[in-house]
């Protein structure tokens, strides 16, 4: 893989990509987590420790789809000028700013950037030309340094002019950021090097977003847990009657076949023998334990239950490798977090034990920083859609682009 560490920076103008879509305040429009920012620091001191300088480009947002009520662009709420105090801050030195990325300003405040210094360009989106993958808008981009550096792992399942199409303008000068390096190895250590027994943790609302994924990891995966609102789908496809819980009906079929496949393929596929069950999808709600043959009408499964959280711990506590995306059940609600609780104290205890364990981004590192474990894993990844289509088997455009 090539990585920053392959190249010597000095002298160079690097063009790196990092993702900066960090929240902000509504009101005070500050930066309120800075962690997206802070992994890109390494990258970025590398290349300016070897004598080189750094031109960061991001996107913030969707400017062009979150337009204001009179139909233009939210400027306020979309400049990146929003992150340059905490970039500045995280860097320990000044950040220059281009107010449009590809007005004569940019092209000119490249040109002047000396070796240690860095720019960073507006938004991109600010463009339509970025998500659309436009060549002359990625040329423009590309004018601006010597090397291509992809450290945004985030957006690396976009064929956007920053993150892919731009990768054609370095033929021999591109490479990977440590952030995006570090994502692509776990991911493939996972998909090709997993030692066994190698257990998946599916969970989440709806089956139909993670059907793919379950298609493609039922060929490499030893056990299959399935929890959260998706499993109900599964129950009403093996005949049980589950209330009011969360079901995809045209989803059915597809649920039986992938259980025949499990099967077929010697993988087990763990469903909940039991959920915590409640009468209105609320903290407040009347609550309890049932049994998963028999939903009574009126209730509806919001957490896998305290037998199923059992079985699931005892399986991942025999796992060599455990990849886990989806929380088990409501567990932004404190009476209905226990199973994912539950899930992510055996994901720890099994990582003690030698395991080792990748968190998905999105409702699965969220589950994980809520309950302070995200430095007991062995990875949490940041890229959420990009990691889910990884696992689904797909060939990531950001990455292709590197490695082309
Ligand atoms: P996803 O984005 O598909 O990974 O889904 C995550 C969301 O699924 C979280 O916000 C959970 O609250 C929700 N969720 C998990 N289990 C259930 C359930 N049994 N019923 C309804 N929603 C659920």
């Amino acid at each position: 893989m090539k990585t920053v560490d392959s190249i010597s920076f000095a002298g160079q103008k690097a063009l790196v990509r990092v993702d900066f879509n960090v929240p902000l305040d509504k009101a005070t429009l500050a930066v309120t987590d800075d962690a997206r920012i802070q992994a890109a620091i390494p990258t970025i001191q590398k290349i300016l420790n070897d004598g080189g300088a750094v031109i960061l480009m991001s996107h913030l947002g969707r400017p062009l789809k979150k337009l204001k009520e009179d139909g233009t662009v939210d400027v306020a709420k979309h400049t990146l000028h929003n992150v340059v105090n905490t970039v500045s801050a995280a860097l320990g030195k000044p950040v220059q700013f281009a107010s449009d990325c590809m007005g004569e300003e940019a092209a000119t405040k490249a040109a002047a950037l000396k070796p240690g210094e860095v720019l960073l360009l507006e938004n991109l989106r600010f463009y339509k030309e970025e998500e659309k993958g436009d060549t002359a808008f990625a040329q423009k981009l590309a004018s601006y340094g010597t090397i291509y550096v992809n450290d945004a792992f985030g957006t690396a399942h976009r064929a956007h002019a920053s993150t892919a199409v731009i990768a054609q303008f370095f033929p021999q000068a591109k490479c990977f950021g440590y952030v995006m390096a570090k994502e692509v190895a776990n991911a493939q250590k996972l998909m090709n090097n997993a030692e066994r027994p190698f257990t998946a943790i599916t969970g989440g609302a709806k089956v139909s977003d993670k059907l793919l994924i379950l298609e493609n990891l039922i060929n490499t995966v030893d056990n299959l847990i399935i929890g959260g609102g998706m499993a109900y789908t599964f129950l009403k496809a093996m005949g049980y009657e589950i209330g009011s819980s969360l079901c995809e009906d045209d989803r059915l079929e597809l649920c039986k076949q992938l259980m025949q496949k499990a099967e077929s393929k010697g993988v087990q596929l763990l469903l909940p023998v039991d959920s915590v069950v409640a009468d209105a999808f609320s903290n407040e709600a009347n609550h309890k334990v049932c049994d998963n043959k028999q939903i009574e009408k009126g209730w509806m499964g919001l957490d896998i239950g305290p037998e199923a959280t059992a079985a699931y711990a005892k399986v991942i506590a025999a796992s060599k490798t455990i990849l886990w995306n989806g929380p088990m059940g409501v567990f932004e609600m404190t009476n209905f977090e226990n199973g994912t609780k539950g899930v992510a104290n055996a994901v720890v205890a099994a990582t003690q034990n030698g395991a080792f364990s990748l968190i998905g981004g999105g409702d699965s590192a969220a589950a994980v920083a809520q309950f302070g474990y995200q430095n007991q894993v062995s990875y949490v990844s940041t890229g959420g859609g990009a990691l889910l289509e990884y696992f689904e088997g797909k060939v990531l455009p950001g990455i292709a682009a590197i490695e082309a």
